[in-house]
């Protein structure tokens, strides 16, 4: 007998994806031009209310070009948050530039504005901000900091399609924004990066830098070295069929949030919820919670049990600072260490039903009673 398992993440392909592929099949447009290129990065920028978006093959690469349209080199000094998906740090890192962490704030999990200053120096840059598993950064401070301090802003919202702070999408907020498409993330092309941008030349230049830095006016004239970055027509296709249905892919991760926060209402000396904090929308990319000290097993054996019962989790992301390429001896980000250390990310998707949130729930809470 196989025994069902309920996933962490699950593409949901609903809407007008196969048509859209077949159409670029049909036609023999399989590359990157084509009409669902454009379509995408259009409607993508009304979605985000920015003036254009740059699609590209994957979210690390929109970072990557995103600090290549600041010119980011060696030398120069990114802060970012400890916490993170390593993608944020090695795009720095691709740049010859260092990654400098900032620890958390305790209840949205995302950079602490109040650490950045005590980092910043003569080779500070720019600040990287991560609305870590879809919760916005508190953008305000990090904003003033960066005007008082000449600094630009990119904001890495691969986790937030759709994440509001005070109102404003996430990724319009920034110098620019950079979202990925991977298969788990809010919505999907299989592989995808977009950057966002209100400055036109910014977007010329990281179009042409995603394109080998082929000048567009003069073709096989490259006057910088640049990139094969791009998307294909066959993703876009898939891009733009999911963006047609992200209102729903939104509401419904909401409506699994709130389904959680219902059944684990009552198991709150067990477990922290995931925090909204009044100027957020939360785009619940995952409904994360953390174990607090009366649970006394250890989050990897929580882990197995709920596997054992058929439930696949996600322990938090490592922060930078512990693991190999950016080891530092003897720091502390205790906030982001204790996160990383008791955090879990519970199944959230569109297919996800009533019952299966109550039998993760009653399953945790079976857990948190032994
Ligand atoms: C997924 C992710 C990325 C990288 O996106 P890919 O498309 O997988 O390259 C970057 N930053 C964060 C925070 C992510 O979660």
């Amino acid at each position: 007998m196989t025994k069902r398992t309920i996933f962490v993440a699950n593409a949901v392909l609903n809407g007008n994806e196969k048509k859209y592929v077949n159409d670029c099949l049909d036609s023999g447009w399989i590359s990157s031009h084509g009409k669902y290129v454009e379509e995408f990065e259009k409607k993508f920028a009304v979605f985000c209310d920015t003036k254009c978006a740059v699609s590209c093959c994957n979210g690390t690469v929109a970072l990557h070009l995103s600090l290549l349209g600041q010119d980011v080199g060696p030398g120069d000094e990114i802060i970012m948050p400890t916490l993170t998906y390593i993608a944020t740090a090695n795009a720095v890192r691709y740049c010859g530039a260092k990654p400098v962490f900032i620890d958390s704030d305790a209840e949205t999990w995302n950079i602490n504005p109040d650490l950045i200053e005590e980092k910043i120096s003569k080779r500070t840059k720019g600040i990287i901000v991560v609305h870590l598993y879809g919760h916005p950064v508190d953008m305000d401070p990090v904003l003033k900091i960066a005007r008082d301090n000449n600094l630009f802003v990119i904001e890495d919202a691969a986790e937030a399609h759709g994440a509001l702070y005070k109102n404003k999408v996430v990724g319009s907020l920034g110098d620019a924004g950079s979202f990925s498409f991977y298969g788990n993330k809010i919505i999907t092309t299989g592989e995808g990066g977009m950057v966002t941008t209100n400055n036109q030349l910014l977007a010329e230049k990281i179009r042409t830098l995603k394109g080998q830095g082929v000048d567009p006016n003069k073709r096989y004239w490259h006057s910088v070295v640049g990139y094969n970055y791009r998307m294909t027509n066959i993703e876009a296709a898939i891009g733009l069929a999911q963006l047609e249905n992200i209102g729903w892919h939104l509401q419904k991760r909401r409506e699994i949030a709130g389904l959680y926060n219902k059944y684990l209402a009552c198991l709150q000396e067990y477990i922290h919820l995931p925090v909204e904090k009044k100027w957020a929308h939360h785009a619940f990319w995952m409904y994360s919670v953390l174990l607090k000290d009366n649970v006394r097993l250890s989050r990897d054996e929580f882990i197995t049990e709920l596997q054992d019962s058929g439930i696949e989790t996600r322990p938090v992301f490592y922060p930078m600072h512990v693991l190999p390429p950016y080891f530092e001896k003897n720091a502390h980000y205790p906030v982001a260490e204790k996160i990383a250390a008791r955090g879990i990310n519970l199944p959230t998707h569109a297919t996800l039903t009533k019952e299966d949130i109550q039998f993760i729930s009653e399953t945790i809470e079976k857990i948190c009673n032994t």
